[in-house]
């Protein structure tokens, strides 16, 4: 990478730029002399490549004339998208560290609203030419009843009006205000549709004001309000349990940093930012910015430009708003940071977390990490003292945390009870609850209505042809999926293996538990929430309201509904099988269930009355459910950490996942070869290097799937390892090849 140049722009014609490729390198443009000002460092510019027009930013000045001809770039826009030296520095950070180039990283990090030209869809507002001649107008009898109507409403509206929002009020039609315009009486303006939700949000939010802090919870403000203070970076965790007043922590270490003219980040969990979530920090800060995925790129690129102005004080999204282009951030929140969604599962693959600790770093923010079962790897980080830990050890207002019952699918007392998915146990609890007038969650942690479709005399499976996994069977519609390419097929009318007449459906997922529910508690008011019946947001958000409102008993879904939810009316959780996640073939399969059923436990006795939880299993001995059982994170973290330590797992070790894939198996075989030997030659002695193997999920939509994966003690050798991989040729005949440093699964 050609440094940065501390030259002044006027005195530079040619800059480095960095393209949204997959190549390692920079590209050098001229600057024609009229758009010299813009072409700084950090700006986005549109250049020739190869025939096309790409988009990048300038990642360096370059003086004197190269001794190669080069292009000239095709375009300066001046669209606020320039990225800020801290924001470019991070972008080099990752194309490093994840090992992409710095085009991509820094093509992640800004809206592609902001990098291309605005999408938005175009509405029309109207606006009065004067006051004047509107009155002249009408005094000289020339205005229709309607037309006088449309005057009435514009002249109370200096700035105009939408062009449907006036239809609407001056109960018009748009023809007699088009009339008008021919006229010379108003004017049309046509601008894209930006919602802005800086402005609707400060007059939507009901204030509310701080709680007066428990013991705990002041003992860790007083420990974040001293180092924003300070200015001086520094990591915390904030390890407490759920309920025990975690966002009110956050909240007033956030008033600090705001306070001092700085801006706060908050990352939450895709799934969590619920209007909920929102709705307690805009009812605390007038200044809030919401990032979210269902907004346009318009909305997107529009709110990146006032944060960027500074007007936002808070900032709240998924894992990309750890590049909201803060001016001054001053702390950094990272809630439920052990959430595997802060991982970006495509190109750059970087942890929203471990990113925001490095940004933080750099300019001197302080970073909370806060978690009810934190990552293990933050988890040792605390214990080491690289960050300071925090504890919040009870719940607020003294509530209790809900008991926790471990229900043996596999007793004979249940096997004994029937067919039916929802054990004695739970039955009865279920029904203690409803006659109490409480609500009652129940997870099952898979969509549809069966896990599979199987043959109950020789074994055989419905799966998919081309990702090698079960299919998954859906009443509705009665088709099996695959929950991974999205194949579906009829179910097939006898067992192609052994002939036995349809084959009896095992396993269970949502829709099946919605069902016996409706047989066993007919009168009780049932719904369901899991990616399949939630398409929309607003219908995702009306179930919660229902739910809020007490017009739902009982609601069913997937780990959708373990997530960030605060009903206080919930005094029974229901874990329908605690197993499915034990079986995954992941070394953080323990970590996962543990982390799970501890959330969703949560979700009971947040209000006056008690909470209860019930776990059924087929595993009541696993450490992951015994302790989940106790809640005792740090007995689990004891037993998992030993664990990982016998393999080299991390936190004891780092990851490198190599997944190469095509559809011609021999060219990536002996790609996977290639790379392979490539390892071997960069790695030391003390580096594992397993595979090439075959996946647990051998084929996804037709491509075969090879994986290698590299096992070091340090992350200095995963980098050696990696900077040999970039130096390679590309592969070739078909065959991807992508790089996952610290992977979060191996499936
Ligand atoms: P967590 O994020 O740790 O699960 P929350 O922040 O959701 O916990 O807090 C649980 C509940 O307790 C919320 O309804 C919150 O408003 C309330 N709460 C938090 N702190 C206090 C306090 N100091 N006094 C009274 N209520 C509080
Ligand atoms: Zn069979
Ligand atoms: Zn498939």
């Amino acid at each position: 990478m050609v440094p940065p140049s501390l030259l002044p722009a006027d005195d530079s014609t040619y800059v480095a730029v960095a393209l949204d490729l997959p190549v390692d390198r920079l590209f050098t443009y001229r600057v024609p002399a009229a758009q010299r000002e813009q072409a700084e460092v950090g700006h986005r510019v549109r250049v020739p490549f190869r025939g096309r027009t790409l988009t990048g930013f300038v990642a360096a000045l370059e003086h004197g004339e190269p001794e190669f001809s080069v292009k000239d770039v095709a375009e300066a826009p001046d669209d606020g998208a320039t990225l800020t030296p801290d924001l470019l520095r991070l972008g080099a950070f990752i194309a490093r560290y994840y090992g992409c180039s710095l085009g991509e990283a820094l093509a992640a990090m800004v809206p592609r609203g902001v990098r291309q030209k605005g999408k938005g869809r175009k509405r029309t507002r109207v606006q009065l030419c004067s006051l004047e001649a509107a009155d002249a107008f009408e005094a000289a009898g020339r205005a229709s009843a309607a037309a006088v109507r449309v005057l009435r409403r514009l002249r109370t509206h200096p700035e105009g009006l939408l062009l449907a929002d006036l239809c609407r009020a001056a109960h018009v039609s748009p023809s007699p205000i088009h009339t008008l315009v021919r006229q010379g009486m108003a004017l049309l303006h046509e601008e894209r549709e930006v919602t802005d939700q800086l402005e609707e949000a400060a007059r939507s939010a009901p204030r509310t004001t701080p709680h007066e802090l428990t013991p705990d919870q002041r003992r860790a403000v007083d420990a974040l309000a001293a180092a924003v203070d300070a200015e001086q970076f520094g990591t915390f965790l904030l390890l407490g349990v759920t309920g025990s007043g975690k966002t009110e922590v956050y909240l007033q270490a956030i008033d600090r940093a705001v306070a001092q003219g700085r801006q706060a980040i908050v990352l939450v969990p895709e799934i969590a930012l619920t209007p909920q979530t929102v709705r307690r920090f805009r009812g605390r800060f007038d200044r809030v910015a919401v990032l979210h995925s269902a907004m346009t790129e318009a909305e997107r690129a529009a709110a990146w430009r006032r944060i960027r102005a500074g007007e936002a004080d808070v900032v709240i999204g998924p894992r990309s708003a750890i590049f909201a282009p803060v001016p001054r951030l001053g702390l950094l929140v990272v809630d439920e940071e052990h959430e595997p969604s802060f991982k970006q599962q495509s190109t750059p693959r970087y942890h929203a977390r471990d990113v925001g600790i490095v940004r933080a770093q750099e300019v001197g923010a302080v970073v909370v990490l806060g978690s009810a079962t934190p990552a293990l790897e933050t988890y040792r980080n605390a214990c080491e003292g690289r960050y300071a830990l925090l504890e919040l050890p009870v719940r607020v207002g003294g509530r209790a945390l809900p008991s926790v019952q471990v229900v043996d699918r596999g007793s004979p007392d249940e096997r004994a009870f029937g067919q039916g998915h929802i054990s004695r146990t739970l039955e009865v609890r279920i029904g203690e609850a409803l006659r109490a007038e409480g609500q009652v969650i129940l997870l099952q942690n898979r969509r549809g209505y069966a896990t599979s479709v199987a043959c109950p005399r020789c074994g055989w499976l419905l799966g998919c042809g081309a990702c090698d996994l079960t299919l998954t069977f859906h009443r509705h519609d009665g088709l099996a999926r695959c929950h991974l390419c999205g194949h579906e097929e009829t179910l097939p009318l006898a067992c192609p293996d052994c002939a036995l007449p349809r084959p009896a459906m095992r396993g269970v997922g949502t829709q099946t538990i919605e069902e016996e529910l409706g047989r066993r508690f007919p009168d009780a008011r049932v719904a369901r929430m899991d990616s399949d019946s939630m398409l929309t947001r607003e219908h995702y958000e009306d179930v919660l309201g229902r739910f809020e409102a007490g017009d739902v008993d009982i609601l069913v879904g997937t780990q959708m509904i373990a997530k960030g939810l605060d009903f206080p009316n919930v005094v029974l959780v229901g874990i329908i099988s605690a197993d499915t996640a034990l079986a995954l073939p992941d070394f953080r399969s323990a970590e996962r269930t543990f982390g799970l059923l501890a959330q969703v436990a949560g979700r009971a006795g947040r209000g006056d009355a008690d909470g209860r939880v019930v776990i059924q299993t087929l595993m009541p001995g696993h450490p992951a459910i015994t302790l989940a059982a106790a809640q005792d994170y740090a007995a689990f973290a004891r037993y998992a950490l030993e664990d990982r330590e016998t393999f080299g797992y991390p936190p004891f070790g780092r990851l490198l996942r190599v997944v190469l894939r095509a559809k011609d198996a021999r060219a990536l075989d002996s790609r996977a070869r290639e790379t392979q030997g490539r390892i071997v030659r960069a790695a030391t002695r003390e580096t594992h290097i397993l595979g090439p193997a075959i996946p647990p999920v051998p084929r996804v939509q037709g491509f075969h799937r090879r994986h290698i994966m590299v096992k070091a003690t340090d992350h200095r050798e995963i980098a050696r390892v990696l900077e040999a991989l970039r130096k390679a040729p590309r592969p070739k005949g078909g065959v991807e090849e992508i790089w996952d440093v610290d992977p979060l699964g191996v499936i």
